[in-house]
């Protein structure tokens, strides 16, 4: 049986089909699950119609931008007009300005940059939640994406790992707060994978060349290996896991030392 038959999951963050939310939304529909999406500009309408197309029958592709609160509230009125209640959303939204991912950080992460980054980044994963709070039904999955550099120090990564870090923080109190309700909160904590996003990093293609290199299963993980782990976060099978950062990186953040060592 399919792990997520009589699900509704929303789906944020698809750009295009290399976004880790298409490899979310292809592990969602495969696994049964009933999918909703948003986009984020007008610009991308047609793009997420098309990706949405071949992951949902229903059609439902609504505008949300994170930053403004009545966009968000905008979007769940809207999707009430479809869904009154449904089963959980994956947050796969991040943002930094260009200039804050490269080089010293003390010299590059500014107020507004730190401002902008903490709030499309973290704060718009609760501020979704709770907005639909009252739609969700039991047994909820709520989920986003992060990163290693939310606890080590990777070059150029800078204020974004700050704002991984208050992300994380963030999936923990959500947990706590949301579990009595038997709704679950967790993040899936990725490798790096080339995508739009991760493109603003300085040196990424170096990044993902070293994980490949020294990564135990020496390679980069795809996206549909980080859409499995969700569509299984977002099933009952993982009933007891909240609060948790899982990693799906090729076991890269086990890893100290290198071979040339
Ligand atoms: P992506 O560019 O495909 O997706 C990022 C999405 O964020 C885009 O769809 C964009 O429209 C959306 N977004 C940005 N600002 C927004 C706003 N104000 N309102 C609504 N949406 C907004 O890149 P991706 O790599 O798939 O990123 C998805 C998530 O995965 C991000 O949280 C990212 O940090 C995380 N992640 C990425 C990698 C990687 O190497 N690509 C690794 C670990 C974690």
């Amino acid at each position: 049986m399919a792990l997520l038959n009589n699900k509704r999951i929303l789906i944020t963050g698809v750009a295009n089909s290399k976004s880790i939310a298409c490899g979310i939304a292809k592990a969602l529909h495969r696994e049964g699950a009933e999918l909703a999406f948003t986009y984020h500009t007008d610009k991308l309408r047609s793009r997420v119609y098309e990706i949405a197309k071949l992951y949902s029958f229903n059609e439902i592709i609504l505008p949300c931008d994170v930053s403004s609160d009545s966009s968000i509230e905008k979007l769940f009125v809207e999707l009430k007009k479809s869904w009154s209640q449904f089963d959980g959303f994956v947050h796969s939204i991040a943002f930094a300005p260009t200039e804050q991912l490269r080089g010293d950080y003390v010299n590059s992460v500014t107020r507004l940059g730190f401002e902008v980054s903490h709030m499309i980044s973290s704060y718009s994963f609760v501020g979704m939640a709770k907005v639909c709070r009252s739609m969700l039904r039991k047994n909820s999955s709520l989920l986003s994406l992060t990163y290693l550099g939310s606890n080590r120090v990777v070059p150029n990564y800078n204020v974004m790992g700050l704002a991984k870090a208050s992300l994380e923080s963030n999936v923990k109190y959500m947990a706590n707060a949301m579990g009595a309700d038997s709704i679950r909160v967790n993040a899936i904590s990725s490798g790096p994978l080339k995508t739009l996003a991760s493109s603003g990093i300085l040196n990424f293609k170096k990044m993902l060349s070293f994980y490949a290199k020294h990564s135990p299963i020496r390679r980069n993980v795809t996206i549909e290996e980080v859409g499995n782990v969700a569509a299984f976060l977002c099933s009952n099978l993982s009933s007891g896991i909240t609060g948790e950062i899982i990693y799906v990186d090729g076991g890269f953040n086990t890893i100290s030392g290198t071979e040339d060592m």
